[in-house]
């Protein structure tokens, strides 16, 4: 039996000796305990600084370091990706590299997955201490709105910490999509999940790779991801102005026609002009967010390209 620690990185030298120091400890008690191998992945997402040339080194020293090195930055979600595909192990355990999800919670993992006999055992935390307030805010507001519009559920603060069985894993990379929001991934595959909770701890140096943009874009593509509610939406709100417009007509057709009152000021209607069409445009808007999403989906391009790997640094040598 084997485990299998996939840690994506993205510009994270500040951290990695730390992290590699706190992790290691973690993995060899687990190693112990429950007689596994283990393997580490280290997914390089298109780093700049010299992530790359640790991840060699971690190598070098010891061969259950592996690591995967792509070509440019493609994401969190694609290195995750890629680092699932790459893992042999019958247990897989996301962590990222910042020790903003502490190691030692593996331990708990372990042992609340061998007891429960559960698929997963997935972290979420229970303060957003340390984040910007505007940032929580529309974070909150974010997994209200899911929990409100979708069928897969996504729980507030869950972290992508998580540690599956292989089945788990397996059903994850059968979801080959190129728009990829894990969190929705891993509501959706379903499998008994249970969560453990802790408090959020600031990132141990480096810096934090999401802008308010990336957010932003984040919470639109799991919303479009997992919901076709905002279409409903659309079309719900052309009814509503389509009936609204009806029932004006007969009344200033009515009304002309008992007291031959002829319609006058031309403000109102180039009011409702502007309204009728901003709406237009708001669902236009709606249904192209998801034809974007199609489009890029249909063109089936491949989730993430590799440029190095530990093999190749084998045959180096
Ligand atoms: N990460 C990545 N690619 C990216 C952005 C981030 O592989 O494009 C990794 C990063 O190195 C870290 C993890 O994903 O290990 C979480 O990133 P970060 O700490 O910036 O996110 P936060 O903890 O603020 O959600
Ligand atoms: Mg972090």
């Amino acid at each position: 039996m084997k485990l299998s620690v996939i840690i994506p990185c993205f510009n994270e030298e500040d951290v990695l000796y730390d992290f590699r120091k706190e992790l290691e400890v973690v993995v060899e008690e687990i190693k112990e305990k429950y007689s596994l191998d283990a393997e580490y992945i280290f997914v390089d997402d298109g780093s700049s600084d010299k992530t790359l040339e640790i991840l060699r080194e971690y190598h070098n020293s010891n061969k259950e370091y592996k690591y995967i090195s792509f070509s440019r930055n493609f994401g969190k979600e694609a290195a995750m990706y890629a680092g699932l595909k790459a893992s042999k192990g019958d247990y897989v355990v996301i962590i990222d590299a910042d020790l903003q999800d502490p190691p030692k919670l593996m331990l708990d993992m372990m042992a609340i997955m061998e007891k429960e006999n559960v698929n997963c055992v997935a972290a979420k935390r229970t303060t957003r201490s340390g984040e910007p307030v505007l940032r929580s805010f529309f974070a909150r507001c974010f997994y209200k709105i899911m929990d409100k519009l979708s069928d897969t559920k996504i729980a507030d603060g869950a972290r992508d910490y998580r540690l599956m069985r292989r089945k788990m894993v397996d059903g994850i990379l059968e979801m080959s999509e190129v728009n990829r929001f894990s969190k929705g991934i891993f509501s959706w595959v379903g499998y008994s999940t249970k969560w453990i909770e802790y408090e959020n701890i600031k990132r141990k140096g480096g810096k934090t790779k999401w802008s308010f943009k990336n957010l932003w874009r984040y919470a639109i593509d799991g919303i479009i991801g997992y919901t076709t509610s905002p279409l409903l939406f659309a079309s719900g709100l052309g009814l509503c102005m389509f009936v609204l417009s009806v029932i004006g007509i007969l009344f200033v057709v009515i009304r002309k026609l008992m007291y031959g009152d002829p319609t006058s000021g031309w403000a109102s209607t180039v009011c409702i002009i502007l309204f009728v069409s901003g709406v237009q445009l708001l669902c236009i808007g709606i249904i192209g967010e998801y034809i974007a999403k199609t489009y890029i989906e249909v063109k089936k391009r491949p989730i993430y390209l590799i440029e190095e790997t530990d093999e190749d640094n084998k045959e180096d040598k």
